[in-house]
């Protein structure tokens, strides 16, 4: 591992003050930036812990929403009160992801930001652009079982590969930041994260010293709530697709929907020709088929990912049908 300095900030105001420099780095957790450094992947001169820092609250807001900070774990997240009864998308989201012990030690910022898990931007033996920016892409041509079918470009295929990121987009939240200058950022999830398009080392649009404080949900929506994540292993094991979504049935029809899905896309994904072909309509086979379609008319697999097509529409489907009963 190359050496570099370590500093503990001491406040948040503090933490963006020294976080900015070209080759800083905020550490949270450490489950997935300690992991990169060990493989010269993230190499940074300077580490910032802000794991000391007060932001490990979740309470409720004005509004009747939550805030969550991001230094609160996955695990206390998921086992949180108010989580469980009222955003249960979030909690069973959280707990189909990774470890006990992990869990444990990740943090909601950092869940946020973790890297993909793409095979070749972890192999520093091949070009990856993800990594190196002009370098290409292996996965293309190579084995991309675990990549995206949706929102990829010619530069780079590789899946977003939060579990809580793809509930939070189904819940609208919102990530709240503080920036050197003392100015705080309210961004919606629907806009925190970039696509690939030519510049895939972009992820998000955060800047550099750019300090996630807390993430708020609205109030819960109304409806029956359910995470299905289809992987290889029945833990301790990536999405190969994942749904988190939340639906209300009333008087016999789909009186609203929100649904995200994750390891098909570069971000967590969210596409509102899926809602809108659901809304108003009666519960029924071809009605759950008709949404399928919106959501897949534009996927494309690249060989060894094909089978997530199928495999999407099918537990799409079937999510569906549990949660309408159709
Ligand atoms: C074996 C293994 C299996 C896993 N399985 C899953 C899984 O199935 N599903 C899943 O969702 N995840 C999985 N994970 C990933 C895990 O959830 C993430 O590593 C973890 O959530 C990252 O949080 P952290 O606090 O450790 O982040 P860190 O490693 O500390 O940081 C990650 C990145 O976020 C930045 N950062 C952290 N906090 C902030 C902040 N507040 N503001 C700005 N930047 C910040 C850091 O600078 C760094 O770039 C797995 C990880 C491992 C190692
Ligand atoms: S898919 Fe993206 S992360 Fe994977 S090799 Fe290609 S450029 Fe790198």
């Amino acid at each position: 591992m190359k050496t570099f300095d370590y500093m503990r900030a001491e406040s948040p105001e503090a933490a963006t003050r020294d976080g900015g420099g070209e080759g800083t780095r905020f550490i949270a957790g450490g489950t997935n930036l300690l992991d990169l450094m060990k493989l010269q992947i993230e190499t940074p001169g300077k580490l910032v812990d802000i794991s000391r820092l007060n932001l490990a609250k979740v309470e409720e807001t004005e509004e009747g929403g939550l805030s969550i900070g991001a230094l609160v774990a996955n695990s206390d997240l998921a086992a949180h009160p108010i989580v469980r009864e009222r955003y249960e998308v979030l909690s069973r989201a959280l707990l189909a992801g990774a470890s006990g012990q992990l869990r444990n030690k990740a943090s909601t910022g950092g869940n946020l930001l973790q890297r993909t898990r793409c095979y070749y931007f972890y192999d520093t033996s091949v070009g990856c652009n993800k990594r190196e920016p002009g370098s290409g892409c292996p996965a293309q041509g190579g084995f991309n079982r675990i990549l995206a079918v949706l929102g990829t470009s010619d530069a780079c295929i590789a899946t977003h590969p939060s579990d809580m990121a793809v509930a939070m987009r189904a819940l609208d939240a919102t990530i709240v930041t503080l920036k050197a200058d003392g100015d705080r950022r309210r961004i919606s999830i629907h806009d925190f994260y970039c696509l690939p398009g030519d510049t895939p080392h972009i992820e998000h649009v955060l800047e550099p010293g750019e300090l996630i404080t807390h993430v708020e949900l609205p109030p819960a929506a109304k409806g029956r709530h359910i995470y299905r994540k289809v992987r290889d292993r029945a833990s301790y094991a990536f999405a190969l697709v994942s749904i988190a979504a939340i639906v209300a049935v009333e008087d016999g029809r789909i009186a609203s929907a929100s649904l995200a899905f994750g390891g098909l896309g570069p971000m967590p994904w969210r596409d509102a020709a899926v809602e809108a072909a659901l809304v108003g309509q009666e519960p029924s086979r071809a009605v759950f088929e008709a949404a399928a379609d919106a959501l897949l008319a534009d996927a494309q697999g690249f060989g060894s990912n094909d089978f997530k097509i199928p495999l999407t529409r099918r537990t799409l489907i079937a999510c569906l049908t549990e949660l309408t009963g159709g």
